[in-house]
């Protein structure tokens, strides 16, 4: 039976490449090799794997905040790279599910605790980007939802220097597993 989920989360063209609008860069282009190994041995031990995208209109208010990025049907808003392809190689994996998101926090008026519940999933692990922004408030997300919560260390960066301290946050606000 299905028990753990890990979630990728926004690691798309505009947020990893080096062309990218609302680039993390190199430190990001550096976690990849590792999540897709990660993601790897999920669908290998028949657990489940998400892919969570950022999703925006043209118009999104949400640009008012931050430079136009992820914009739907957008080469920005592809997966970057190496996970591009490994999406297309195990898209019809049946514990592969893509999902789009609108805010920072995946599990915000999406259906992502419905489909982790129906596979009676119990641990979230996530990775991708920003450590301090829609991973921190996706993992606030998971926890509030009851799931137990893990962060891999290797998996997730940011273009802040907040990463290590929105790590230690986790910790302490909702008992996050950090896998080293
Ligand atoms: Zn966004």
């Amino acid at each position: 039976m299905v028990r753990e989920a890990l979630l990728i989360v926004d690691m798309s063209n505009d947020f990893v490449a080096d062309n990218g609008t609302l680039t993390v860069g190199n430190p990001a282009q550096e976690i990849v090799p590792y999540i897709t190994a990660l993601a790897t041995r999920f669908l290998a031990e028949r657990n489940l794997v998400i892919v969570s995208m950022d999703a925006h209109q043209k118009n999104d208010s949400h640009f008012e905040l931050w430079p136009p990025h992820n914009i739907v049907e957008t080469e920005g808003q592809q997966l970057y790279g190496a996970l591009y392809d490994w999406f297309q190689d195990n898209k019809n994996h049946k514990n592969l599910v893509y999902k789009s998101k609108t805010n920072y926090n995946a599990f915000f008026q999406t259906d992502l605790a419905e489909t982790l519940k129906k596979s009676e999933i119990k641990k979230v692990h996530t990775v991708g980007v920003t450590t301090d922004i829609c991973v921190f408030l996706t993992v606030s997300g998971a926890d509030a939802e009851g799931f137990k919560t893990a962060i891999h260390k290797q998996g997730i960066a940011t273009f802040t220097d907040l990463g290590e301290t929105m790590t230690n946050h986790m910790k302490r606000c909702f008992h996050t597993e950090i896998i080293e």
